[in-house]
């Protein structure tokens, strides 16, 4: 058996043949010296998930290598589940399914569907495209929200949305990441955990570092729910690891600056997102809040741009005012009624 697209796609059903066909004895991956390299992978899957927000991939030539990164799934996998951290989980559930859309890359379509497939995604190619069942589409696009994902926006025949390369692997990463986080915690048995330990204190300690590095306190003073619901949604994205198209993310920043929250705060609320990439985060809300220029940085768009930008979401019978022309307007008219209340 070929052990390359296991190796690649370890959550495919052939990574289990290889393991039952290499008559691997699961426990042996657990303690003893055989699948001591496979477990040293399976910690760097979860670091550089913690540090990187993506797992790596290696090409590797010998089945030895390649048995080896097939077994450090499951062992990953052993390790998230044990220390049972949301955070963590979403966050290695992103890292894993960031991998598998870079390699997707490079595949062909009838590897692309296979995939597709085994993740229960419906998917066919024809006239030289990739094409996805719309209710499937739906599924795994709608938390992107940026216009041209849009269903009204796609060319859909007979029921199947046509999609470049890019946006069908960009819909597979959805779909592994829901998989993994649906699938995990797994239950582990105590033997398995007490062999563990090592390993898990080691990630238990990276995270908590990762968590501590802001302080959340900083945040206090934010109102979640006196925020127009335009940033609401802005926030709730950057929360889920749903990228923000770049007016997103200038306007809630600018935003959030304008209501006085520090750079602190705002990397405060941004760390808890799992692809937070802390040095790209902070070069970007200095830009904006003029603190790396010297000025005072930029004023958050009005009503009419966020609209244009297609960012203006879910508007409320307050946006519907006729007086409703800026976010800025919406949070001072919350915030005073909040007040007049106490
Ligand atoms: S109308 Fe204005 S405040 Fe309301 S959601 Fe849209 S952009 Fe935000």
């Amino acid at each position: 058996m070929d052990l390359l697209l296991p190796a690649k796609y370890p959550f495919l059903a052939e990574a289990s043949e290889a393991i039952t066909q290499n008559s691997v004895d699961i426990g042996d991956l657990f303690g003893g010296s055989i699948y001591e390299e496979a477990r040293a992978r399976g910690l760097a899957r979860v670091e550089e998930a913690l540090l990187h927000s993506e797992v790596s991939y290696s090409p590797l030539v010998k089945d030895y290598d390649r048995l080896n990164d097939i077994l450090s799934y499951p062992y990953a996998r052993v390790l998230v589940s044990v220390i049972n951290d949301r955070f963590l989980t979403k966050r290695y559930a992103l890292a894993e399914s960031v991998r598998l859309n870079r390699l997707l890359g490079d595949e062909t379509p009838a590897t692309v569907l296979h995939i597709a497939g085994a993740l229960g995604v419906n998917s066919t190619f024809q006239d030289n495209k990739l094409k996805m069942h719309f209710p499937d589409y739906l599924t795994f696009s709608t938390r992107i929200k940026s216009q041209d994902w849009k269903l009204v926006n796609s060319e859909l025949f007979n029921g199947y949305v046509f999609l470049a390369n890019e946006k069908f692997g960009r819909l597979l990463q959805n779909a592994l990441q829901d998989r993994i986080e649906e699938e995990l915690p797994l239950s582990v048995p105590d033997d398995v955990k007490a062999s563990v330990s090592e390993d898990v204190k080691r990630i238990g300690a990276s995270l908590s570092e990762i968590k501590n590095r802001f302080n959340p306190q900083m945040t206090g003073e934010l109102q979640e729910g006196d925020l127009p619901p335009c940033m609401r949604t802005l926030l709730a994205n950057v929360q889920n690891a749903v990228n923000l198209p770049h007016a997103g993310r200038f306007a809630l920043v600018s935003f959030l600056h304008a209501i006085g929250m520090t750079t602190e705060g705002m990397m405060a609320l941004f760390s808890r997102s799992p692809d937070f990439n802390e040095s790209m985060t902070l070069y970007q809300v200095k830009h904006i809040t003029g603190e790396s220029t010297g000025g005072d940085g930029y004023t958050p768009p009005e009503c009419g741009t966020m609209r244009t930008n297609g960012i203006c979401y879910n508007p409320d019978s307050l946006c519907a005012r006729e007086w409703m022309t800026h976010p800025l307007k919406y949070y001072r008219a919350k915030t005073r009624s909040g007040n007049k209340k106490e």
